[in-house]
């Protein structure tokens, strides 16, 4: 049987380099670089002589995965762009590259094949789970986007991308030991070189994985979906959340900021007539105390399908959004509102999963 050529995206520098042997060490750390650019054939390393290129192709392969199609949402001033991805393995996951106004780029990415979680206002959460991806499938798809934004910022930019945030499908906590990999990658001085304060993790709450990064870091931005601090609520709306309760969540995310880590964001996505009451701004108000937080409201991104107590989920309307800000606002939360990108692709938050 043939054998399969090794991948070389997404791997750290000592990696390459024992795998590349016996080629010199400055060959790989030339190699490293050109990958940490996010290019798309070995032929675009212009700097390595034409044999080498040759070797490298015939030994090695760049990714693993394949960008199967793009959908572009450019329905507003700021535009997303949706990549859905085959895996190795014939399993599909989706990936989001956001602008804002000023042409800022931000990749948003997935950690799993589908969802354990369950939550049941997310589209992702209901397609169930199919498996953990590896270092090198989270890493590829940040090389993937970062194309796309060359291609969108016509090549002119630098760096063409200025955030991460892992919030694509998936649950990251849940797949831990991978996304530390992916990060290291990410933030590794000699390839990409990002700052961790541009990394947003984002989790529905898992006590274990919190408690981890509280200890051991990285120290990247966290977001936590609260939803509501309600809690016999939360445990409806969110399944995990039985067995990790909101008092054992605010315990680690203050280990978290007392070891070196910054300030949190609640992420609480509008259900419209479930989790905008007073109830639900008193209890996330309560539940800020002694922690350095931020509330972003997200209205809900809808899909089809999802429902609560044998109702459809729908949007929160216009004043409801409005008034119930003004309720956090009034209990001494800082509140930021997120706007709203790449529904018209299914690539809003919440949505993935549904094209591929
Ligand atoms: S919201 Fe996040 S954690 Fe919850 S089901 Fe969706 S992808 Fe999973």
């Amino acid at each position: 049987m043939d054998k399969i050529p090794a991948v070389l995206a997404g791997l750290l520098p000592a990696e390459l380099e024992k795998l590349l042997l016996p080629l010199p060490r400055m060959r790989a750390v030339q190699i490293y670089k050109w990958i940490a650019r996010g290019i798309s054939d070995f032929d675009q390393m212009t700097d390595l002589p034409s044999s080498l290129r040759e070797e490298l192709k015939s030994r090695f392969r760049l990714y693993s995965s394949t960008v199967d199609n793009c959908y572009k949402d450019t329905s507003s001033a700021s535009c997303a762009e949706k990549i859905a991805v085959s895996l190795k393995d014939g399993k599909k996951i989706e990936a989001v590259l956001l602008r804002d106004g000023k042409s800022r780029f931000t990749a948003c990415l997935s950690t799993q094949v589908g969802c354990p979680a369950g939550c049941i206002f997310c589209k992702t959460g209901s397609l169930g789970f199919s498996r953990n991806l590896t270092a090198n499938e989270i890493t590829e798809q940040f090389l993937f986007l970062r194309m796309t934004a060359l291609k969108e910022a016509n090549g002119k930019k630098e760096h063409s991308i200025d955030n991460i945030v892992i919030m694509g499908m998936g649950e990251p906590l849940l797949n831990l030991d991978e996304l530390r990999k992916a990060i290291a990658v990410f933030t590794d001085p000699a390839g990409m070189n990002f700052s961790r304060r541009r990394i947003t993790v984002s989790t529905c709450g898992i006590c274990e994985g919190l408690s981890d990064i509280a200890d051991n870091g990285p120290y990247v931005r966290l977001a936590l979906s609260l939803v509501t601090a309600d809690e016999p609520l939360r445990q409806k709306l969110m399944p995990v959340s039985a067995v990790n309760s909101l008092a054992k969540i605010k315990e680690t995310l203050a280990v978290f900021q007392r070891n070196g880590g910054g300030r949190i964001t609640l992420e609480l996505p509008l259900l419209g007539g479930i989790n905008t009451r007073e109830k639900d701004a008193v209890s996330a108000a309560q539940f800020a105390k002694g922690i350095e937080t931020v509330v972003n409201i997200i209205p809900w991104n809808p899909a089809d399908g999802l429902e609560f107590e044998g109702k459809p989920l729908r949007e929160p309307e216009k004043k409801e959004t409005e008034n119930f800000i003004k309720l956090l606002e009034s209990y001494g939360l800082k509140v930021t509102m997120r706007r709203r990108k790449g529904r018209e692709v299914m690539g809003a938050c919440g949505q993935l999963g549904v094209i591929g």
